[in-house]
């Protein structure tokens, strides 16, 4: 008997609606059950209940502990709270992972290296924390939270991760020559970790530099750890290497809770039109499948998606071709409906 799995879907704003649709449209034709519990964040559900982050939202992603989520609007410089934010704070959701590699047939600039990063982010604190206020007129502050805990257990994820899938380095990120106390106490934990781990060769990079090193050698790295901020752009950073946000997916996890993301927005330029390219939020879908175990529905959605982009056909504008978001889904499920299935463990 195949397993049943609940997820909550939050399709989101923009283009949040397409290509969660078409996202679930794959999963399912993967065969592997998902009774979807369909719940509204952002401008939707403001429009809708009067409030951006409904109570529902958290009643259905505590019943089902896991969520796959399209893109936020969010207010710049004023207005209520990130959305995302809040979802990680208050579902301690204190991993952000990113692997980022290269989706064959893609002409990127990058095109001719091999590009294949994990990235983990710590995704609660930091200058995230939410904490700012005016010190005197003119003069605003804001609060660079780093604790050892969250320091401990987000160089663990990435140590354990690595042990897991043996993968051979793991580089920490920072700026403690300036941020002596914080980003200190960060590669401090960072380093305590990696003794526990001799296996692995554990390096640290200033952040600056390794925005350069980065750009010009990414073969080079392997498994990076972040506080948040550096984790923020660095992620970035690294989408932009393999095709930019639309590209990569994203996975945030905790102890008990976990919700696969888009990194890219709500393309409001493009929103109803159906052109948008929903492979970030079909990634995040392999990674939600390997997260229920469901390996072999993973790598199968994984392979269907390498099949389309080497074919090159069924593309979608932003990557070069002509196609619609419904042609790309479709050539995803007829790669997915030709694919063997066979027993596979992947990440
Ligand atoms: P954006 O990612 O929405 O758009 C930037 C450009 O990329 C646009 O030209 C857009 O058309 C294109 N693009 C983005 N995703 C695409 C896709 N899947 N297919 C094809 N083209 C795509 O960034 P923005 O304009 O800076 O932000 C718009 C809104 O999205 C803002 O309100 C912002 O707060 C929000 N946002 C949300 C998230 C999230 O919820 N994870 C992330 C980033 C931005």
């Amino acid at each position: 008997m195949p397993n049943k799995h609940r997820v909550t879907l939050i399709p989101g704003d923009g283009i949040g609606t397409e290509v969660s649709d078409a996202t679930v449209r794959t999963i399912d034709a993967t065969g592997v059950d998902v009774e979807w519990e369909r719940v509204y964040a952002g401008a939707e559900a403001e429009a809708d209940v009067g409030e951006f982050l409904p109570d529902a939202v958290f009643e259905s992603l505590n019943r089902t502990r896991i969520g796959l989520k399209g893109p936020i609007a969010t207010p710049i410089g004023g207005g209520h709270r990130s959305v995302n934010v809040t979802l990680r704070k208050q579902l301690d959701l204190f991993v952000n992972f990113r692997p980022v590699r290269m989706l064959p047939g893609l002409l990127t600039r990058f095109r001719d290296v091999s590009i294949d990063l994990l990235i983990f982010r710590e995704n609660t604190e930091d200058l995230y924390s939410g904490l700012e206020h005016e010190v005197v007129k003119d003069v605003v502050e804001s609060l660079k939270i780093v604790t050892r805990a969250a320091s401990l257990r987000i160089a663990e994820a990435a140590f354990q991760h690595a042990a897991r899938e043996g993968r051979k380095k793991v580089t920490a990120i920072h700026k403690a020559n300036i941020m002596k106390m914080s980003d200190g106490l960060f590669l401090r934990c960072c380093r305590e970790t990696a003794a526990r781990f001799p296996e692995i060769a554990y390096h640290e990079t200033i952040v600056d530099n390794a925005c350069m090193q980065l750009v010009m050698r990414p073969e080079t790295f392997d498994v990076l750890v972040l506080p948040n901020l550096y984790g923020d752009i660095i992620s970035d950073l690294a989408a932009g290497l393999v095709g930019g946000l639309g590209m990569v997916p994203s996975a945030n996890m905790g102890h008990t809770h976990a919700i696969f993301e888009a990194v890219h927005g709500t393309a409001p330029d493009i929103a109803g039109k159906g052109i948008a390219n929903p492979t970030a939020l079909m990634q995040s879908a392999v990674l939600m499948l390997a997260y229920l175990n469901e390996h072999e529905a993973s790598l199968r959605l994984r392979s269907a998606l390498e099949g389309v982009y080497a074919e090159g056909t069924h593309l979608t504008r932003d990557v070069g071709g002509s196609a619609t978001l419904h042609e790309f889904t479709d050539a995803v499920i007829a790669k997915l409906a030709s694919s063997p299935q066979q027993a596979v463990h992947t990440t």
